[in-house]
């Protein structure tokens, strides 16, 4: 058979638009057959689109003979449809649509690599091979509508709050901080990376614009193989002018808090796909805060799980103070010893004006009061071990009125990956970049 063409076919509507209000109208719609029941005098369509689905009937006798025939679909072709709205209350929507004409504009194999259908989930891997096919799954469609929501409340949240959008360089002449895990690359006959946060810039510019957000991508050559992981990471950086770690923690749970009170009230129908309606809840804040040293002497003391004074919390005692601690909080005040350079030291030097936001077991945040006086920021440098020299460009920026500041990172698809309930964080990226997937 062959396809028919787009010709001077436009879609009228998405499925979403198409309301009670549209009985007796005619319109045209354009998606993707997500289901095709044939009962011999009766075949129904489901056809998605980018919103949702509606319900196309096609009754012998009701319909021309000629569509009626043509109706011989497979899953995932693509098709357009022209007809008139009718009330039906068991299809979705309370509405299906009788068509008077049909264009099968593609067509897919007949076994399709992974279940569409929504009710078994195909493995994760065979899924991210066929990425843009299983983007069309109603789990698929559920995480990404609320990732959207997600940055689309955080943007507007920070935005109503004085903040400028800003967007820094991702190829950088040496490492931000110092550490490994950066990914080299040719810049013409040089050596370049890929960045891998945001920080150095977004302190500069909060110099210049006071509130400063960025929503970017940025890349960490790591190796874990873990399922929170990834080599391409979009984070949400902010940083605050005038301000110490007190206000970002402030104006973070009040972000989280937002944020989710938006998913609930605009996302529900794909909450309850995940089946995160009754967990993905509102949480109070101010959020629960505990130092550093409080969590460690619960480590210690409660689980008896072993940690020296000035290390970082293990996987595995993390994992159990996620289970005593469920919802989102705080841990502040960590050791100077496993912080960067550009953490500001407490009153008592051994320690930091710094913090993670946690979510049970998972880091979401890490953030903190930054050093703004150019001397002492080349002394905490020195005292890293770090050259001075190498960050000459960046200190330059402190030599010209550079005001206290403070601010913090936020991994997206980490937050995503709680949000949606997910097992693995590979689920809430597009197109997940990991040491063992470079494509699709
Ligand atoms: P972790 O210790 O969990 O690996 P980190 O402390 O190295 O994270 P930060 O440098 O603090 O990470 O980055 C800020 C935030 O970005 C983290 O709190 C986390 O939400 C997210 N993030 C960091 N690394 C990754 C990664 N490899 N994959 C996904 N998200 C990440
Ligand atoms: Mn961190």
């Amino acid at each position: 058979m062959a396809l028919d063409e787009l010709a001077d076919w436009r879609k009228s509507h998405y499925t979403k638009d198409i309301t009670q209000e549209f009985i007796d109208k005619e319109v045209i719609l354009g998606g993707w057959v997500r289901n095709f029941r044939d009962l011999g005098g009766l075949k129904f369509i489901n056809l998605q689109d980018k919103y949702g689905e509606r319900q196309i009937t096609l009754k012998k006798g009701v319909v021309s003979d000629e569509i009626f025939d043509k109706a011989k679909l497979g899953y995932q072709y693509c098709i357009m449809v022209k007809g008139k709205v009718k009330r039906f209350d068991k299809a979705p929507g309370g509405i299906e649509i009788i068509p008077s004409k049909l264009k099968i504009l593609n067509k897919t194999p007949e076994k399709l690599p992974i279940d569409m259908t929504g009710e078994t989930n195909s493995e994760l891997d065979l899924r991210l091979n066929n990425r843009a096919l299983d983007l069309r799954s109603l789990r698929s469609q559920a995480i990404f509508e609320i990732r959207a929501e997600v940055l689309k409340s955080i943007r507007n949240f920070l935005l109503e709050r004085d903040f400028t959008e800003i967007t820094t360089p991702k190829i950088i002449g040496s490492a931000t901080e110092g550490g490994t895990e950066l990914f080299p690359i040719m810049y013409f006959d040089k050596e370049a990376f890929l960045t891998q946060s945001a920080q150095l810039y977004k302190e500069q510019l909060s110099g210049v614009y006071e509130r400063v957000f960025e929503i970017s991508p940025c890349f960490r050559a790591e190796k874990s193989r873990t399922k929170r992981h990834l080599c391409e990471i979009f984070t949400l950086d902010l940083e605050m002018a005038f301000a110490d770690m007190n206000d970002v923690l402030k104006i973070l749970e009040e972000m989280v808090h937002n944020v989710i009170k938006d998913i609930r009230k605009n996302k529900m129908p794909a909450l309850k796909i995940l089946k995160m309606d009754n967990k993905t809840i509102v949480p109070e804040i101010p959020l629960p805060r505990y130092t550093y040293d409080e969590i460690l002497d619960l480590i210690t003391k409660e689980f008896k799980i072993n940690v020296e004074w000035g290390e970082d919390i293990s996987t595995e005692a993390y994992r159990k103070l996620g289970e005593e601690i469920t919802g989102y909080y705080y841990i502040t005040h960590w050791p100077m010893l496993i912080k960067p350079f550009y953490i500001q030291p407490s009153k008592d030097p051994k320690y930091s004006e710094s913090f993670d936001l946690q979510m049970g077991w998972l880091e979401l945040t890490s953030g903190g009061t930054r050093v703004h006086n150019k001397e002492k920021l080349i002394e905490a440098l020195e005292e890293k071990g770090l050259n001075p020299i190498s960050f000459e460009s960046h200190l330059n920026a402190f030599g010209f009125g550079m005001p206290p500041h403070a601010g913090f990172g936020l991994g997206i698809a980490r937050w995503i990956t709680f949000l949606c309930g997910l097992d693995d964080i590979r689920e809430s990226v597009m197109y997940p970049r990991t040491p063992d997937r470079l494509t699709p």
